[in-house]
Order: structure tokens, then sequence, then C-alpha cells
């Protein structure tokens, strides 16, 4: 094809530098989760799954497999429309009613994942607000770079986790600016948590807006799983939560949670939201039992706690360098594409151990990372056929083995 080399030669120049993807094929066995069937060239093989964002492998709870399969029983697969037009199904308000009352704001907007989310809310609060500036915090995830970019209006970058750097950046603008600070709590690739309450503090100062990406902490952090705002009595100090319900609550989706006059806003003008199919209300009803299961019970967050504690203290005693933080995200440092890539493939195929290799640019050049996510569902033995495999490849591959 005539074109076929253009691409061809910027996807040579990626496998050069080790960067070029590859998707592991899996099939998921209900029931069985971490445990799944991985496909390749010579057949198939059973491998434990050590990089799921399901945290606490809700995609396979049976109250949510339930609901979700009377749900199209009842319902019948796709929403048959956007929201505007023949979409909007009962299941949709109920479960943005539901996600009102697990961040204790008046609304919820549903979209048809958290990057839409992202991308919706920010491109249209940053072009339609009067003299918008969007300050965002450097290391935030793409779907929101992505939005604010989308936006056109004038933006600031501040220093990762840095309220003072922020505060300086608000200082400099015009009176008259609409000011939106945009941040995460959980960053996914380090683990480490932003200092919320100190962000907030900053944003009264000056009078702005702020918009929170609570994506790796719904379901995950306090008490009914309101995320890591919820944990620090925080939430109704923020203009905007936002959420998917793709990772902690196992199904697909992603979410605004607000003022009502916010969440009409965004329904009103934001493209993202208004020109796509709805969600298919079977989605929706099983996110909604899976927001409310997690609501009230406490032992998936609970196990989880403990087995990420256990790997860390396994890792520290075979003297594995991972990144210490406060999160469930446990980095483990490689700092080399092409051997990222590597003990990710002889993990796989010696060890029956998924682990995607994390490389730029998902992360700079240079901190190439192994990611592990334990959950409620790994058993420790699990931990210690992992921990066996990760000695015995740390000592072929001679990595040092000094803390990240
Ligand atoms: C995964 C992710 C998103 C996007 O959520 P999806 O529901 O997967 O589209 C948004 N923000 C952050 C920080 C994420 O890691």
């Amino acid at each position: 094809m005539k074109f076929d080399q253009l691409f061809q030669n910027q996807l040579d120049q990626l496998k050069e530098e080790g960067n070029y993807r590859i998707f592991a094929e899996l099939q998921r066995k209900c029931g069985a989760f971490p445990k799944v069937v991985n496909h390749h060239e010579d057949g198939t093989r059973d491998v434990t799954v050590w990089c799921s964002n399901d945290y606490l492998g809700m995609g396979q709870h049976p109250k949510v497999v339930n609901t979700m399969v009377e749900a199209v029983q009842s319902c019948g697969t796709g929403a048959g429309g956007t929201r505007n037009i023949s979409g909007n199904a009962y299941h949709h308000k109920r479960l943005e009613a539901e996600l009102a009352d697990l961040h204790q704001k008046e609304d919820a907007l549903l979209f048809t994942s958290g990057y839409v989310s992202n991308w919706a809310a920010l491109s249209t609060l940053g072009s339609r607000l009067p003299n918008a500036v969007i300050l965002s915090d450097e290391l935030n995830h793409a779907s929101m770079i992505e939005g604010i970019r989308h936006a056109r209006c004038q933006k600031a970058i501040w220093t990762h986790n840095d309220p003072e750097d922020l505060d300086r950046k608000l200082a400099a603008l015009p009176a008259n600016a609409t000011k939106i600070v945009a941040f995460e709590s959980v960053y996914s690739m380090d683990g480490d948590i932003a200092p919320i309450k100190e962000i907030l503090d900053v944003c009264d100062k000056h009078g702005a807006m702020s918009y929170i990406d609570e994506v790796h902490a719904v379901g995950m952090y306090g008490p009914r799983g309101g995320g890591v705002a919820e944990r620090e009595g925080l939430m109704d100090r923020i203009t905007l939560i936002e959420g998917t319900l793709g990772k902690a609550f196992g199904v697909v989706g992603g979410y605004i949670t607000g003022s009502h006059a916010l969440c009409d806003f965004i329904r009103s003008f934001a493209s993202g939201f208004i020109f796509t199919t709805a969600l298919p209300p079977a989605c929706a009803a099983a996110a909604t039992a899976s927001i409310r299961h997690l609501k009230e019970s406490s032992i998936e967050r609970d196990m989880q706690k403990r087995q990420v504690k256990r790997l860390r203290q396994r890792l520290d005693a075979e003297g594995i360098p991972h990144v210490d933080n406060p999160s469930h995200i446990i980095p483990v440092m490689v700092k080399d594409p092409v051997k990222c890539r590597m003990l990710s493939d002889i993990l796989m195929d010696q060890f029956g151990i998924y682990v995607q290799p994390i490389n730029y640019p998902t992360v700079p050049k240079g901190t190439e990372r192994l990611r592990f996510t334990p959950g409620p569902l790994h058993t420790d033995a699990d931990i210690d056929y992992l921990v066996e495999a990760l000695k015995t490849l740390w000592k072929q591959c001679a990595i040092a083995h000094a803390v990240a």
C-alpha cells in the first residue's frame, strides 16, 4: 500500500527504542480471577495477572455479574441511542443518583469512559467559561491533557503535588480569570497521593475551582469507597470529582459529580457527552450494584491492603527495589525499556506471571518499570511465588539491588 511505508517507518523506530507495544491476549475466567488464560502463538497457558486495574475483583463479583445478566435479559444489550435521543434509561438515572450520593454531591453525569469524562468536562469548562485558565499538575493523565488542549484556553502547568508552585502560578493570573485547578488523587504510575487539603487551601485563597480525578481511588479509599477525598473528609470542598466505573468498580464508564448547575452545564454543552451512544443499561445497572456493595463492604479493601503490605514486605526481604508510596500500587523500577520488556516476557513465558512493562510515553524514559497491583484475590502463595520468580530473575539479569 502506498502509505504503509510511512506507517512502518515510525513503527520501526518504536521497536528500535524498545517502546513498541505488544498486548497480551487474555481470557478472563469468571470466578477464577486473578487467574486467566493467555492465548499465544503456540497455544494457551494459565497465568496470574499482577497488573489489573480491576483492583478488587469486582468484575467477577456475583452481585455485579448477576445484576448485569439480569439487566441484559430484561433490557437487551445496547442503549439504542444517545442520552438525548431515546438512549436515556432508568438504569442511567439510578446510577447517577448513586454516584452523587457516593461523593455527597447534588448531581452526577455519566460518560462512556473515564477518559471521555475528563476530556469532555475539561474541554467544556475551559472553552465555555469566561477568561478560563486551567492549572494542571504536570503529571496529569493523558485524558486531562487532551481535554485541556481541546479547550484552547490559557493554561499553566504546576510542579507535581506542589501547592506552593500552584500558589505562585495562581497569584500571577489576572483577577478576572476563571481559574480551574486540575489534579489527581492517586497517581497511578508512581502510586503517590496528592496533598489534597493543601491544594484546596490554595484554591480557596485564590477563588479557584477544584477538579480532581479520583479514578484510581474510587471504590478503594474512604469508608464507603468515595476516594481519598472521602477518607480525608474533603469531598465537600471540591468543585468537581471525576471517576471511573472501569477500574475498582469492575465494569465500564466514567463520570463527574458536582453541583446540579455544574452537571447540567456539562450535560448541555459537552460534545463528548451529547453525541455518543449512552452506556448499555446493563453496564449502568452492574456499576450501581458494585458501588452499592463497596459502600457497605470493606472486606475487599481490607484484604487488598493486607496483600499490598505483604508483597512490599517480601520484596524488601529480598532486596528487590520498589517505590515506597502510600497507595496500593507497587512500582518495581527497571529503568531500561528493553530489560523491562524482557523481564515481563520471561515472567510470562517461564513463570506464568503476567505484568505488563510500563515504558515511555506512559512514564518518562529511564523510569521504565513493572507495576504490581496486588488485590484481595491474590493468595499468600501467589505472592510468594511472584517474589521467588523476581528473585531468580534479578540474579540472572544483574539489575542493581539499590532502592529506587
Ligand atoms: C484510566 C484513567 C482514566 C480513564 O479512565 P477509563 O475509564 O479507563 O477511560 C482517567 N484518569 C486516570 C488517572 C486514569 O488512570
